[in-house]
C-alpha cells in the first residue's frame, strides 16, 4: 500500500485561497461544548472562506467511551449552530466511510505495510511490564518512553499475549509550521516508540487521525491547542507514510471563568445546555467566533458573513476565556432581530399579545427568560416560593384590598393609571417601596421581577386586575 502523496515535507502555504479541505474529528464520547464547537466552526468557515468542503469524521475507536447517543447529540449541536457537513457518516462522500470504527481494514493495511518496511515492529510487552518501566522512569526523574526492547529482541509470543505494533521513532528533530504559532521544532527523544496499533487491534488516535487525514484530502487540520504534542508523532508517521502533510493549525484552548479548560463533561457549557437555556444559535456562534479570532467588529454578524472574512492569519497564540455575558449581549441582539410571533413561538408560548413581548424582550437575555416574563400573561400566574412569603405577609393584605378599591373606582386603565392608582394606595395604607409595590406585583404576576408594574396593569386590563387581586382581598 504506496502513500499517494510522496512529497513528504510539503507545505501547503496557510491562507492560500485554493478551495481547503477541512474536517472537524470529534470523539463521541460526551456533549459538544463551546470549545470543541468552536473548533468545528473554525474549519467549518475556513472550508466556506475558500470554497472548500467540511468533512465530519466520528472518531469513536475506543468502544468502551463510544456511543452512538453522543454522535447523534452532536450532529444535531452542528445543524442547530447551521454548521452543515459536506461529507459525513450519515451522508456519506468520496472517502467513506467516516466513522473510525468501520475503517479497522485500512488502518491493519498500512500497520502491516510499515512492519514490512521496518518502520514498525510488533511489541510483546505486557501491560504490567509497561507500567513498572513507566513508574520506574518516573521514580528516577526521567520522562516515560518506551524502553525498546522489543525493537531489538523481538521475540514472538515471549508473554504469551497479542502483540501491539510500535513504530520506530527516529533520533531527530521534527519541526513543521503551524499557521497560529509559527515555526515549531520538537526532539523526539521526548517520546520514544509509540504505540499505532494496540494488542486488541485498535489503531491509536495519532496513526487512525494521519491515515484518515491523509485518504480523506485534507488540507488544513484545525483543532485546539492540547493536540499539539501529538503533532510531531504525526509528522513522522507522514512521512513513513509517504503522505504529503496537510497544513496544522493548533487554536488555543478556551477556558472557562474559573481559568480551567472547559472540559466535555462541563454540562453547564455544552452546548444542549445553552439551547435548553434559551439561548439562540446565531448568538452562541458569534460569541464562539470571538474566541481566539475576531473579524473586526463586536456586531452580529451572520455565518456567510463570518465566513467572508475569516482568515486563518488572525488567530491568536493565547487561551481566551468564555465569557457569558458577552454570549447574553449577542443573544439579546438576536432575539432584537425577531419579530414578536417569532420571539413568542420560539420561546414555546402561545396566546399572549404582541404589547406583551415588546414590554418583555427589553427585561429578557434568552428564551426561556422571556417565556418566564410572558407566562402570567399566557394563564393564570403560578407562585414563586419568594412570591408566596410577600403575600403572606400581614400588610400585604391591606396593600391589596386598597389596590382593589382604586382598580374598581377606575373608569378604565391605561399607561398612567398604575402611578395614579399606587399613589392612592401608599396614602391609604401608609406603605411605601417594596412593601407597596411587591404584594400588588405578586398577586398580579406570581413574582418578585418581571416587566413594569404600569405595563402589567395595562395588559391584563381592568377586569383581570380585579380578579388577580380578588383572590387576596
Ligand atoms: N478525536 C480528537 C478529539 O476529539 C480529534 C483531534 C484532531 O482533530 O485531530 O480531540
Amino acid at each position: 500500500m504506496e502513500g499517494r502523496l510522496l512529497n513528504g515535507e510539503g507545505m501547503k502555504t496557510a491562507g492560500s485561497a485554493a478551495p481547503a479541505r477541512t474536517r472537524f474529528a470529534p470523539s463521541p464520547t460526551g456533549l459538544l461544548h463551546i470549545g470543541n464547537a468552536r473548533t468545528a466552526l473554525f474549519n467549518w468557515l475556513w472550508a466556506r472562506r475558500t470554497g472548500g468542503r467540511f468533512v465530519l469524521r466520528v472518531e469513536d475507536t475506543d468502544p468502551a467511551r463510544s456511543k452512538a447517543s453522543f454522535e447523534a447529540g452532536l450532529m444535531e449541536d452542528l445543524r442547530w449552530l447551521g454548521l452543515r457537513w459536506d461529507e459525513g457518516p450519515d451522508i456519506g462522500g468520496g472517502s467513506a466511510p467516516y466513522r473510525q470504527s468501520e475503517r479497522t481494514r485500512i488502518y491493519g493495511g498500512y500497520a502491516e505495510w510499515l512492519l514490512r518496511h521496518d518502520d514498525a515492529y510488533l511489541c510483546w510487552c505486557s501491560k504490567e511490564r509497561l507500567l513498572e518501566l513507566r513508574a520506574a522512569q518516573l521514580k528516577a526523574g526521567a520522562p516515560p518512553r518506551y524502553d525498546g526492547r522489543c525493537a531489538q529482541d523481538n521475540v514472538a509470543g515471549v508473554h504469551g499475549t497479542a502483540p501491539a505494533v510500535r513504530f520506530r521513532v527516529p533520533e531527530r528533530k521534527v519541526a513543521f509550521t503551524d499557521a497560529a504559532h509559527g515555526r515549531m521544532s520538537f526532539d523526539t527523544k521526548a517520546f520514544g516508540d509509540f504505540v499505532i496499533m494496540g494488542s486488541d487491534g485498535v489503531a491509536s488516535y495519532n496513526f487512525a487521525a494521519v491515515i484518515d487525514d491523509a485518504l480523506m484530502d485534507i488540507t488544513h487540520v484545525i483543532r485546539g491547542d492540547d493536540h499539539l504534542s501529538n503533532t510531531p508523532r504525526q509528522a513522522l508517521l507522514y512521512q513513513a507514510l509517504g503522505f504529503g502533510m496537510p497544513v496544522f493549525c493548533h487554536v488555543p484552548l478556551v477556558l472557562g471563568a474559573d481559568r480551567q479548560p472547559l472540559s466535555k463533561r462541563l454540562e453547564a457549557v455544552s452546548l444542549r445546555a445553552l439551547r435548553a437555556d434559551g439561548f439562540l444559535p446565531e448568538a452562541v456562534v458569534n460569541a464562539m467566533s470571538r474566541l481566539g479570532w475576531t473579524p473586526g467588529t463586536e456586531g452580529l454578524l451572520t455565518l456567510d458573513e463570518l465566513s467572508g472574512v475569516f482568515d486563518l492569519k488572525g488567530l491568536s497564540k493565547s487561551p481566551s476565556v468564555f465569557d457569558m455575558e458577552r454570549l447574553r449581549a449577542y443573544n439579546k441582539a438576536a432575539m432584537s432581530g425577531l419579530d414578536a410571533p417569532s420571539l413568542s413561538r420560539l420561546a414555546g408560548i402561545s396566546g399572549v399579545p404582541k404589547e406583551a413581548v415588546e414590554a418583555a424582550r427589553r427585561n429578557a437575555g434568552t428564551l426561556n427568560e422571556l417565556r418566564t416574563l410572558l407566562e402570567p400573561f399566557a394563564g393564570e400566574p403560578a407562585f414563586t416560593e419568594e412570591a408566596t412569603a410577600v403575600m403572606d405577609n400581614p400588610s400585604a393584605k391591606a396593600v391589596i384590598r386598597a389596590a382593589m378599591t382604586e382598580v374598581e373606582a377606575a373608569a378604565a386603565i391605561d399607561g398612567s393609571s398604575c402611578g395614579v392608582i399606587m399613589k392612592k394606595v401608599r396614602e391609604a395604607t401608609g406603605e411605601k417601596g417594596k412593601g407597596l409595590y411587591l404584594p400588588v406585583r405578586c398577586a398580579l404576576t406570581g413574582r418578585t421581577e418581571g416587566i413594569e408594574l404600569a405595563e402589567v396593569f395595562v395588559l391584563l386590563g381592568k377586569e383581570k386586575l380585579i380578579e388577580r387581586l380578588g383572590r387576596f382581598a
